[in-house]
């Protein structure tokens, strides 16, 4: 018989507090997640958990939640790219990673390793500062998703990085419409 420490206890979804990070109100957007300390750069700061689903059922609640986002003004989809078979629906209570907010300058990235996704620190980030990462949006939503990160270099919209002179190109086309209307 095995003594009584040494029986693994049952797993917990509720997950212990992650000692890198405090949520606190953000000035982007509802709550977001800060650096309780010093974070140095490169570590795995926190787990984006949730639910393992299908693409299918992904691109069924994506659709759901965009029609619900044109509707309310909300933004978030909260839906992860996993790998080319399954994604990762964070909108969990127990996934805190879901609070962090997306910046056109983000200090953080994201990483699937070995089937997980990890928010990882770019840089060295200081006690007290907001995490970010860049959400990857594409720009077809654009519209609907406008950013509130308060960078000097912000786009305006929250679009992936690699589409957002193709964004500052289309701005600049409606603002000339709309002055010669
Ligand atoms: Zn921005």
């Amino acid at each position: 018989m095995p003594a009584a420490a040494d029986i693994p206890k049952p797993a917990l979804k509720r997950r212990k507090p992650n000692p890198w990070v405090r949520r606190f109100k953000s000035p982007i957007h509802n709550n977001g997640l800060f650096a309780a300390g010093t974070i140095p750069e490169g570590p795995r700061v926190i787990e984006y958990v949730g639910e393992k689903i299908t693409k299918k059922e992904s691109y069924r609640r994506a659709v759901e939640r965009i029609d619900l986002a044109q509707r309310t003004g909300g933004a978030a989809v909260f839906i992860f790219e996993l790998n080319s078979k399954y994604d990762v629906d964070g909108s969990v209570r127990w996934n805190a990673a879901r609070m962090i907010n997306h910046s056109c300058g983000p200090n953080c990235e994201t990483r699937v390793v070995k089937g997980h996704i990890w928010i990882v620190a770019l840089r060295e980030i200081e006690p007290g500062e907001e995490l970010s990462y860049d959400y990857g949006y594409d720009i077809e939503h654009w519209k609907e998703h406008p950013c509130r990160c308060g960078r000097p270099d912000c786009a305006g919209y929250i679009v992936r990085h690699d589409q957002r002179k193709k964004l500052k190109r289309l701005l600049k086309k409606q603002k000339k419409q709309s002055r010669a209307k």
